[in-house]
C-alpha cells in the first residue's frame, strides 16, 4: 500500500465479479436515500459482444485532487476533508440545484426527492478517522477493492472510465482481455444502480422552470438593449413583472427553495452563480434605469452590457465536461437568441443575416437525437421562428412585432429541445462510446 496524504480506491479489474456487494455494503453503512445508490456497478459489454471483454466497474465518487462538484457549486456546498482528502457535500449549505451532477462525469453526486438535497459516497471518513477501511472495500468478497493513501492521483486511462482531467483517486489493476463467451441466451443487462441516476433529473420536464426563464430573460436583456440605442420603448411595469415572475419561477427547479439565497456564494469558479449576479444586476440596473434614473447612474450601454454578459454566462452554465450532446455552440443559446431579437427590434440587417445565418446552420447541423414532438416542430421552428426575420433583413417589409413574436415561438421551440435534449457524461455512456469504438 503506497504512503501519503490522500486517499484513493483501488480496483482488481482481474477479480471484479461485479457482484455488487459494495454496493449492498455502502447502502447499510450509510443514510442513502431510499431511491438511490451512492455506488455503482457498471458492465462494460453486458450486451457479451463476442468480440469484446466483458468487465465490471465499481465506482462511487473517486473524490478527485480537481473536483468538479466543488468547482462549479454555486451555493458553496462542497468541502474538502483535509485528513483524507474526501470530497464532502455539507447538506446545510446545498439547495438542491443538482448542478454538481451535471458537471461530474462520474454520476457520483445523488439527488435526494424526498431531502430536496444532493448526496454522494464520503469516503466512510468516519471509519477512516477510526483506522478502519471503507465499507465497500471491507464487503469486497474477492478483495478486487481496496483503499490505498497517496500523494498524487496515477493516470487513468481505463476503458469505460471517463478521464476529464479532474485526477480522480482511483487506480485501476488488471486488465480483462479474454472476449465475451460464445452468446447461447439472450444478453441481460448487469449494471447497479439500475435505478435512476440524477442525470435521470435533467431534461425538458425537471427542467421547464429554466425554460421559462432563460425563454424570458433574452427577451428583457434584447429589449433594453434596443431601448437604449431608441429602437423601441420599454414599459417599465411589464418589464419588472415579467422580470420577477421568471426570476421567481427559475427558483422552482431546487430541491430546497428557500437557500436560493445561496445561488451567488461561489462567484469566483461557478458560471451559476456569475448568471445570478450578473442578471440580477442587469435587471435592478435596468428598473432603475427606466424609472428615469439612467443619467444619474449607468449609461444604458453599460446595462445593456452586463444583460448579454449574463446570456452568456448562462450560455456557460450548461457546457459541462466531454458531454455527449453539445450545448454550445447550439441554435438555442440565449446569447444569439437575445442578439436575433435585437436585430429584429432594431430592424437591424447587419445584425440579423449573420445571427439567422448561424442559428439556421446549427439547427440543421446539430445532434440526430430525437425533438419533443419528433420533427412536427422544426418546419414550426424555422418556417414561423426565422423565416419572417430573414424577410425582415432582405425586404424591410414584415414589421417587427410579426416577426418578434414568430421568433419568440421558434426561440421557445429550440429552447425546450435543448432542455430535452441535454445529455451528460456519465460511465454508463463512456462505456456505450468506448464500446463502439472497439466495435469498430
Ligand atoms: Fe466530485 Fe464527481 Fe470527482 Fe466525486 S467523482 S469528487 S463528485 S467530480
Amino acid at each position: 500500500m503506497a504512503g501519503g496524504s490522500h486517499g484513493s480506491f483501488v480496483l482488481d479489474l482481474d477479480r471484479c465479479t461485479g457482484c455488487a456487494a459494495c454496493v449492498v455494503a455502502c447502502n447499510n453503512e450509510n443514510p442513502v436515500a431510499a431511491e438511490s445508490n451512492w455506488r455503482g456497478v457498471y458492465t462494460f459489454n453486458h450486451q457479451r459482444l463476442a468480440t469484446q471483454p466483458v468487465f465490471h466497474l465499481s465506482l462511487a465518487c473517486n473524490h478527485c485532487f480537481d473536483p468538479a462538484c466543488q468547482a462549479n457549486c454555486p451555493a458553496d456546498a462542497y468541502v474538502i476533508e483535509p485528513e483524507s482528502g474526501a470530497v464532502l457535500i455539507h447538506r446545510e449549505r446545498c439547495m438542491g440545484c443538482r448542478y454538481c451532477s451535471w458537471v461530474c462525469p462520474y454520476d457520483a453526486p445523488r439527488f435526494d426527492p424526498v431531502s430536496g438535497l444532493m448526496e454522494k459516497c464520503t469516503f466512510c471518513h468516519e471509519r477512516l478517522q477510526q483506522g478502519r477501511r471503507p465499507a465497500c472495500v471491507s464487503a469486497c468478497p474477492t478483495d478486487a477493492l481496496d483503499f490505498e493513501r497517496i500523494n498524487t492521483p496515477v493516470a487513468n486511462h481505463q476503458p469505460g472510465f471517463p478521464d476529464t482531467g479532474l485526477r480522480p483517486a482511483v487506480r485501476f489493476e488488471g486488465s480483462r482481455h479474454e472476449t465475451a463467451p460464445a452468446q447461447t441466451a439472450a444478453p441481460v443487462a448487469f449494471n447497479f444502480p439500475a435505478r435512476p441516476s440524477s442525470i435521470d433529473w435533467s431534461g425538458l420536464r425537471n427542467e421547464w422552470s429554466l425554460l421559462f426563464f432563460s425563454w424570458v430573460a433574452a427577451m428583457l436583456v434584447a429589449w433594453f438593449t434596443a431601448s437604449a440605442a431608441d429602437f423601441t420603448r420599454v414599459s417599465l411595469p411589464v418589464f419588472s413583472v415579467a422580470g420577477l415572475l421568471a426570476m421567481g419561477i427559475s427558483t422552482l427547479h431546487l430541491g430546497r427553495i428557500s437557500r436560493a439565497w445561496r445561488a451567488p456564494l461561489n462567484l469566483r469558479r461557478s458560471w451559476v452563480s456569475r448568471e445570478v449576479v450578473l442578471f440580477s444586476s442587469f435587471f435592478a440596473a435596468a428598473c432603475v434605469s427606466l424609472m428615469g434614473a439612467r443619467t444619474v447612474f449607468w449609461p444604458q450601454q453599460a446595462i445593456a452590457c452586463i444583460g448579454f454578459a449574463s446570456m452568456f454566462a448562462m450560455d456557460m452554465v450548461y457546457r459541462a465536461p466531454d458531454q455527449p450532446v453539445h450545448t454550445v455552440p447550439h441554435s438555442a443559446m440565449a446569447t444569439l437568441t437575445a442578439a436575433l431579437y435585437v436585430g429584429i427590434l432594431a430592424g437591424n440587417p447587419a445584425i440579423l443575416w449573420p445571427v439567422v445565418v448561424l442559428k439556421l446552420v446549427l439547427y440543421l447541423a446539430r445532434n440526430k437525437r430525437p425533438r419533443p414532438g419528433g420533427n412536427a416542430l422544426a418546419p414550426i421552428r424555422i418556417g414561423v421562428g426565422l423565416f419572417p426575420a430573414i424577410a425582415l433583413a432582405a425586404t424591410g417589409l414584415i414589421p417587427a412585432p410579426v416577426a418578434m413574436l414568430g421568433a419568440a415561438i421558434g426561440e421557445f421551440i429550440d429552447r425546450a429541445e435543448f432542455y430535452a435534449n441535454l445529455r451528460f457524461l456519465t460511465p454508463a455512456h463512456q462505456i456505450d462510446r468506448d464500446l463502439a469504438r472497439s466495435a469498430d
